[in-house]
């Protein structure tokens, strides 16, 4: 079955927490402190794997959770790290952060993409040792792995479009013009998975042409026109817009032209923009005079025109041609950028409740809305940091540290932020 769409929980590992612990010797009382430090949670990482061609593994498996760090022990020794989880997912997939809506990447290119980041070990005790706290009693605890819950979509990627109803002549096209073999049979419904060919021009040049399933199937007996798939047309450049010349099925193709161009609109406007060039098919069955009309109705109207009979290759040599020269002049695919995650939803969602807890002039401060905030704010950021300290101050954190009786110059904990507080 053809799966492109999937919603998964993603959950990175925790950080290991730091350990408590006292170097023992022969003869000495009490040794310095040697916790060791938490090791690192893993990662869950997105990758593409081009064999794979639809979302069909996600359908049952919807928790996906990478290791957690160990944490650390006595003798300065290091927690391991937990092992990164590597998800494969087709080459097109556009990964989204469900609760805001926003895309995180786009699986398009080869790059790794890391959607939930492993949590950080905590420190042993021996980082809090100071001239004035020769005996740390504490360590830190690792910081929670992010968690996410993503919406996976695959959008192929293919230069060109096949846009046409069923019965049309697509998928014939295809099968001539590159290597790909759909299924090519006189009844609707055929395509059910996308079929991507690649159209070789020699010397080394080529294009992709994408056969899209189900495009406006039933689209005459008014079930609906198969939108979902619409999907895969959208980062083409160019699309080819086949129509049966002769109405061998009791359609008129310049109806069919319509109301498919009317779909592509109320589906994604931009999408109804894109550049098409009409391609007139089954000319053995159309008359000299119904091609004549259709080549003045679409030439008056702007568009490339083109005739041809896909099973016996007549016309096809020119029509790939065309389509190649008039991809020259159209923009690369299209890559779809990472969106900026608006961190004030957490902020606003959340009951902002919050606890301090003081050890030896440590404040640590924890609050999951505020973590989340934390893993999703870049610090090194100036304007970031400043909407931070912002909401340390309108959450009544900073407030609440006064009250406990915090200085200038003790630490404030914030799970991997670590700060001297400043009045
Ligand atoms: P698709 O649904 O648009 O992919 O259409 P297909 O390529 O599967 O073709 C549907 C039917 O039309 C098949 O039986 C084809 O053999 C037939 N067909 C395709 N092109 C032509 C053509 O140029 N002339 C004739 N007579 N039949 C064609
Ligand atoms: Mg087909």
């Amino acid at each position: 079955m053809f799966v492109d769409i999937a919603k998964i929980k993603i959950k990175a590992g925790n950080g290991g927490n730091g350990a408590v612990s006292f170097r023992r010797e022969k003869y000495v009382a009490a040794g310095g402190p040697d916790g060791g430090d938490g090791g690192k949670g893993g990662s869950v990482i997105f990758k593409v794997n081009d064999n794979l061609a639809t979302l069909a593994d996600f359908r049952y498996k919807r928790k996906y959770t990478a290791q957690n760090g160990q944490d650390g022990s006595g003798g300065r020794k290091s927690g391991k790290k937990g092992e990164d989880l590597i998800i494969y997912v087709p080459r097109g997939t556009i990964i989204r952060d469900v609760e805001s809506g926003a895309i995180m990447a786009d699986m398009s290119g080869d790059e790794p993409f890391v959607a939930a980041k492993g949590g950080k070990g905590g420190w042993g005790n021996p980082h809090f040792a100071t001239p004035t706290r020769q005996v740390p009693r504490f360590a830190k605890d690792g910081t929670p792995g992010e968690e996410w819950e993503v919406s996976l979509e695959l959008k192929l990627l293919a230069d060109v479009g096949l846009l046409g109803f069923p019965n049309v002549g697509k998928s014939t096209l295809i099968s001539v013009v590159s290597e790909a073999k759909p299924v090519i049979a006189n009844y609707h419904f055929t395509t059910i998975t996308p079929v991507l060919g690649v159209v070789s021009m020699g010397e080394g040049n080529s294009f992709v042409m994408a056969d899209i399933p189900g495009l406006i199937e039933g689209a005459g007996d008014g079930v609906g026109l198969g939108h979902e798939f619409l999907r895969h047309v959208e980062r083409c450049r160019l699309l080819v817009h086949i129509i049966d010349a002769s109405g061998s099925e009791g359609r008129d193709p310049v109806d069919d032209f319509n109301i498919i161009n009317k779909e592509l609109e109320k589906f994604n406007p931009e999408l109804a923009e894109r550049e098409q060039i009409v391609v007139a098919n089954k000319t053995d069955l159309a008359s000299d005079e119904q091609l004549a009309s259709l080549r003045e109705y679409f030439e008056s109207r702007g568009y490339e025109f083109h005739t041809m009979c896909a099973p016996i290759s007549e016309g096809t040599d020119e029509v790939i041609r065309a389509v190649w020269n008039k991809l020259q002049t159209l923009p690369p695919l299209k890559r779809y950028e990472a969106e900026v995650i608006p961190v004030e939803m957490y902020e606003k969602a959340a009951d902002k409740g919050f606890t301090i807890t003081v050890r030896d002039n440590v404040y640590f401060v924890e609050a999951p809305w505020l973590l989340k905030i934390l893993q999703r704010c870049d610090l090194d950021d100036y304007e970031s940091l400043q909407y931070f300290q912002r909401v340390l101050i309108s959450s009544g954190i900073i407030d609440a540290l006064h009250e406990r009786g915090i200085q200038e110059g003790d630490t404030v904990s914030i799970y991997d932020l670590e700060f001297d507080f400043v009045n």
